[in-house]
């Protein structure tokens, strides 16, 4: 393996003006879940994502779905429409309400959930006797889904959509900000996202009112007195005035981290033009305007003499470079293979092509040098 240093898929760039929003929470003894840096952080979130949204900042992406899933009314036995292809957290919060995850494939263009799918799914599960609560849709690797097309489904049947927007803080579709199309939306400041708090969330809703309850949840459902007083179960998913420090530093950085996340989509591109049986997932119209969190391509093994991103990611690895399979659709994971799954093998044989790329705004020329070195030794004969 090459001695060089290692080049991660995406790892955490801080912009420098961190760590004076954590020292001012230091300074003035905020070291609470809540405080001024909440606050300040939220207000930012909020001023981005714009449509009069109100966010909520918690402990995690996932701890968001599953506070959006309670408020959508999602309890013990109801059925929730999720696309299968996706990191597993936007599907656990279905189980944690006790609730079933119904599995829906992906389009080609976007490798989102498809409307056609997920309008078979919704009119079996009714003649089954059942009407979904609610849909889980993602903009997976920060590409948008098709939005139009997907919220006019849900809209002929209402039935509210929770929008998973953990990759997609940045993007937008027809000039509206992703975050700002589902009744709630979860965004996530994960170490390997677009921008970092170590770890945290953000629940994005509708009104104030939506975002009190959500606060209300969130600090252990505590009633008005001044005793401890409970009439819900409540959670312990506030974000701290530290980590919200490092959101608030992280946000005035936020642009830039698209720009260079962008500018690596584009040196795929150009690194992959000429070579046939491998696609750069790029936007399939100008209405889409993606954060490109991850580049991710998929390679034909038929229209490359046999050569697969298996054999890419080992070449990668060789030159202590990481890549990554795409997504393992959920429909296919051992904890949740008994669940219904409606599709026609989209997103399987993306997962069998597919691989994610090194995409972090902190990489330099000589990485990018590193990494077309492999892409051109790989593909050269
Ligand atoms: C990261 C991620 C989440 C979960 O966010 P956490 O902050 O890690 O809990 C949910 N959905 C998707 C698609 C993600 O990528």
């Amino acid at each position: 393996m090459s001695e060089l240093s290692r080049i991660w898929l995406s790892s955490p760039h801080m912009g420098g003006q961190e760590q004076d929003f954590v020292n001012q929470a230091f300074d003035s003894n905020w070291v609470a879940p809540l405080g001024p840096n909440v606050n300040g952080f939220e207000e930012d979130l909020e001023r981005y994502i714009k449509e009069d949204k109100k966010a909520a900042c918690l402990v995690s992406g996932t701890a968001a779905l599953h506070l959006g899933l309670i408020q959508l009314g999602v309890g013990y036995a109801d059925e929730v429409l999720c696309q299968s292809f996706t990191f597993s957290a936007s599907a656990n919060p279905i189980i944690y309400q006790g609730a079933t995850p119904i599995f829906i494939d992906s389009e080609k263009s976007t490798w989102n959930i498809c409307p056609d799918a997920l309008e078979e799914a919704i009119k079996d599960r009714i003649k089954k006797g059942k009407k979904p609560k609610a849909i889980i849709a993602v903009h997976l690797y920060g590409m948008p889904y098709l939005v139009d097309e997907v919220h006019q489904v849900a809209n002929k049947y209402e039935i509210p959509v929770l929008e998973d927007a953990a990759e997609a803080l940045g993007s937008h579709y027809k000039g509206r900000n992703c975050g700002s199309f589902g009744e709630f939306a979860a965004l996530s400041f994960n170490g390997n996202k677009i921008i970092t708090t170590s770890g945290g969330g953000a629940l994005v809703c509708p009104s104030s009112d939506a975002k009190a309850k959500t606060v209300f949840l969130a600090t252990q459902a505590r009633d008005e007195a001044p005793h401890y007083q409970h009439s819900h179960i409540g959670y312990n998913y506030r974000m701290s005035n530290i980590v919200a420090g490092i959101g608030r530093g992280q946000m005035l950085v936020l642009d830039q981290h698209v720009d260079l996340r962008r500018k690596m989509h584009a040196f795929y591109v150009e690194a992959f033009k000429n070579i046939v049986g491998v696609e750069v997932l790029s936007a399939p119209t100008e209405d889409f305007y993606a954060n490109h969190w991850l580049s991710a391509i998929t390679v034909d093994p038929e229209k490359t003499k046999g050569f697969t991103c298996e054999d890419l990611r080992a070449a990668f690895l060789e030159e202590n470079i990481e890549s990554r399979p795409l997504w393992k659709p959920m429909h296919l994971q051992p904890i949740f293979q008994q669940h219904p799954y409606y599709g026609d093998q989209v997103c399987e044989k993306l997962f069998k092509d597919g691989l994610c790329l090194p995409s972090g705004s902190n990489l330099t020329d000589s990485d990018r040098n590193r990494i077309l070195k492999v892409i051109t030794n790989c593909f050269s004969n």
